[in-house]
């Protein structure tokens, strides 16, 4: 494995290398995957180095001082930060060719279809139904709150082809092209005003198995691959200290504090300070997460960064309302109806968009749920439906 200087003399010569396409989206992104510098934890040949997580912080670090733009998040965070570790613990060798560099350059957009009207937590339970026809499946379900599938080219889909079998063992998981007939897509709209999520309508839609990744009736085992990785995804990327969201307010309590009476400043003071200090731990404890993983799938404790993250998410950005005063319940006139993230360019959209951290990939509950049985040992949740063939679960 590189050292960290190593790898940081490396990326300084592909940036001198690549001077004249830094800001070049597919190209710089192009030649990044190829020289793996794109998912340094990636095997060679894949876009990586066979390195840890936490050493992408070092190469990001390097192209942003010189210059360079685009974040993996922006891009297309669902792709990056989950087809591609699927696809490289499942998918065959042809279609790793084909999807992961255009994955990271964001030629390709991928989104996540697991989540329907009557399952979300307890996605294992999902209806959705694929039926086998030769070498093809005929899917037909709904699915829900599915970020980006307005821009996909491609989901990552999970659905039921076997309904006798318990729950967790009848799932199989496709790669579906959004494209494909009988795939619709349509809107939801935001507290934000926005709709960067969609409901998708799957009606018949025919997608051949070689399209499978995993066993048939193991999808929920590649399932957990793709869910690890969004959790550690949604802990948040390797902003240095006191970056981000912590700054603003920050900068708010410098603005404003003159202005609040002495009683009022102490507690701000001890109030900006414990947050502070809070995102600071959360920082580090996700950077030691990184450092310690290697390879595509990180194990249950990602989940401590992406409940404590979201958690803090909501404080931060009440606070940030808060400590405007009166101004800080005005809001952007009217609703922008776009079908962008827009809102997070200003704090009174971030505070609205906040309300969903602790309920996207997975919400609080579940996070707890998951440490306390899969980190800690404890005693299990109640489940009473687990060893039922699907069909027979009451409903
Ligand atoms: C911004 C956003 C983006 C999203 N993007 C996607 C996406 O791209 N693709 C996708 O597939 N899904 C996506 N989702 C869906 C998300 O994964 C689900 O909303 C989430 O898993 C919760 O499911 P649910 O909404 O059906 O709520 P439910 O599962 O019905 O939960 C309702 C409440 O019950 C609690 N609860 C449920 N079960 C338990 C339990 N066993 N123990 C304790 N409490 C429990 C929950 O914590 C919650 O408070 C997104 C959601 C949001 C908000």
């Amino acid at each position: 494995m590189y050292s960290d200087q190593d790898l940081a003399k490396f990326t300084e010569e592909f940036v001198e290398e690549n001077r004249a396409i830094l800001d070049d989206q597919f190209a710089l992104r192009g030649a990044q995957f190829d020289a793996g510098l794109a998912m340094v934890h990636f095997p060679e040949g894949y876009g990586g180095l066979g390195g840890n997580r936490g050493q992408q912080a070092v190469i990001d670090g390097i192209l942003r001082a010189n210059g360079v733009q685009f974040e993996d998040l922006r891009i297309n965070p669902i792709g990056i930060g989950m087809g591609a570790p699927t696809l490289l613990m499942y998918g065959s060798e042809e279609l790793k060719e084909k999807h992961l560099r255009r994955i990271f350059t964001g030629e390709e957009i991928w989104c996540q279809l697991f989540s329907e009207p009557t399952h979300g937590s307890d996605v294992a339970g999902i209806p959705s139904r694929a039926i086998r026809d030769g070498d093809e499946w005929i899917v037909n379900g709904q699915k829900v709150w599915t970020t980006l599938a307005h821009v996909s080219s491609y989901g990552m889909l999970l659905t039921r082809t076997d309904p006798e079998v318990p729950k967790h063992k009848g799932l199989s998981y496709f790669v579906l092209d959004m494209h494909a007939p009988g795939v619709e897509v349509r809107p939801l709209f935001q507290m934000t005003g926005e709709a960067e999520f969609n409901e998708v309508f799957l009606t018949d839609v025919r997608i051949h198995d070689s399209l499978r990744l995993g066993e048939e009736g193991n999808g929920w085992k590649v399932a957990i691959t793709t869910l690890m990785n969004e959790r550690v995804a949604l802990s948040g990327g390797a902003a240095p200290r006191g970056s981000g969201p912590i700054r603003d307010l920050v900068s708010l309590w410098e603005e404003r504090r003159d202005a609040l009476d002495a009683d009022e400043r102490i507690l701000w003071r001890d109030r900006v300070a414990a947050l502070w200090i809070e995102g600071e731990i959360i920082r580090l404890t996700n950077a030691r997460a990184k450092a310690a993983a290697v390879g595509g799938s990180p194990g249950p404790e990602g989940s401590v960064g992406k409940l404590a993250s979201a958690e803090f998410s909501k404080r931060l950005n009440e606070a940030i309302v808060e400590l405007q005063g009166a101004e800080g319940m005005l809001h952007e006139p009217g609703y922008p109806m776009t079908r962008s993230s827009e809102s997070m360019r200003t704090r009174s959209g971030r505070f609205l968009r906040s309300r969903a951290n602790t309920i996207e990939g997975g919400t609080s509950e579940i996070m707890r749920n998951i440490l306390a049985e899969r980190v800690l040992g404890l005693p299990g949740d109640v489940r009473v439906d687990t060893a039922i063939p699907w069909s027979e679960i009451p409903r």
